[in-house]
């Protein structure tokens, strides 16, 4: 059931930790000349999240991850660049994408653009097959805003966080992934009075995540193994600093959720359950345990970034298995909720 062989090509880049503040290169491209803060690579907002932290909250996706879990429901997040995702069903033949292209990327067959030469693609400068669509066939993932762009954004639903003691979850990808845009980002929202919280893989430069965390009132922390050799055949990365962070972060006296992304036939043995569990529960400010069970509706985007999606077929839990996994976990004197 699980591919366990083969799960991360040699070829998968995995961005090192060390991008730092200075030298990560979102940071360093200025589309033009407004940019006088810091200007951030976001992939989406997703407002009305009940989910992500307490009350109603606004969730930023901060484009670019360390790691590469083959069941990322995200994997449009993961790459630190603008890219193409492709939906040819949605073509209606015009033609305008490929008259458009400076640099003949894309390809038709059938009178459908099916692929694009991601190699040749003028991203992140180009952007001109977007311009002229007219029927998403083509949508490029990333735009480049300002701090002061996406606390807009967020202001728009004030009055929500207000009522409900909600707030702004950053997420992604890895929101640490881009350090200067998060904290200053981060540290505006505060001066806002909004309430924050952070998604975070854990593998990031401590002192990064130590600055960070002066702005951020909750962190959900995931924990995808507690095995370093099968955290890494499933992320790509040990987690070695990713435990050794949560335990700093404890001992800051933050408020942490844990999370765990409950994947069939990867880390739903009881072995796992009972580690994890034993870990969040050896720790002084973890609030719960949420158990995050897989679901497929990520795997449309692999396909829609020509990506291979290595779980296909892989069944989630039945509702069942999933509390029997609470349950385990439970015994360790944690509070476990499923679904977060
Ligand atoms: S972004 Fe530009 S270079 Fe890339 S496929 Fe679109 S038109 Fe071509
Ligand atoms: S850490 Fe999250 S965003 Fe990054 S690859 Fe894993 S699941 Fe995707």
């Amino acid at each position: 059931m699980w591919p366990v062989r083969g799960l991360l090509r040699p070829s998968h880049r995995l961005p090192g930790l060390n991008a730092g503040w200075r030298s990560s290169r979102f940071q360093l491209y200025q589309p033009d000349a407004r940019r006088d803060e810091p200007v951030g690579l976001i992939s989406d907002f997703q407002r009305f999240s009940v989910h992500d932290g307490p009350g109603i909250r606004t969730i930023v996706f901060l484009k670019g991850c360390p790691l590469h879990c083959v069941w990322c429901q995200n994997p449009e997040t993961i790459s630190h660049l603008p890219e193409i995702m492709l939906v040819p069903n949605n073509c209606i033949g015009c033609g305008k994408c490929l008259e458009a292209c400076p640099n003949s990327c894309t390809s038709c067959s059938d009178g459908r653009v099916q692929a694009v030469s991601r190699r040749r693609c003028l991203l992140p400068e180009c952007g001109n097959c977007q311009r002229v669509r007219y029927a998403n066939a083509i949508n490029i993932c990333g735009r480049y805003l300002t701090v002061g762009e996406v606390l807009e954004e967020l202001e728009r639903d004030l009055e929500f966080y207000c009522h409900t003691g909600g707030g702004v979850t950053f997420s992604g990808g890895e929101p640490f992934a881009q350090p200067r845009f998060l904290d200053t980002l981060a540290r505006r929202a505060k001066e806002r009075k909004l309430h924050t919280a952070v998604e975070t893989c854990g593998y990031v430069q401590w002192e990064i995540l130590r600055r960070v965390m002066e702005s951020i009132d909750i962190v959900l922390f995931d924990i995808k193994h507690m095995d370093g050799k099968r955290h890494r055949q499933g992320t790509g990365v040990s987690n070695d600093l990713i435990l050794v962070n949560l335990k700093r972060l404890d001992a800051l006296g933050i408020p942490i959720r844990v999370r765990l992304p409950l994947v069939p036939g990867f880390n739903d043995n009881e072995e796992n359950i009972q580690a994890t569990a034993a870990f969040a529960a050896g720790l002084e400010n973890v609030q719960a345990l949420d158990i995050l069970p897989y679901h497929r509706m990520g795997e449309p985007k692999w396909g829609q970034l020509e990506k291979p999606y290595e779980l296909h077929g892989v069944a989630p839990h039945d509702r069942e298995e999933v509390l029997a996994c609470a349950d385990i976990a439970r015994e360790y004197g944690v509070e476990v909720t499923v679904g977060g």
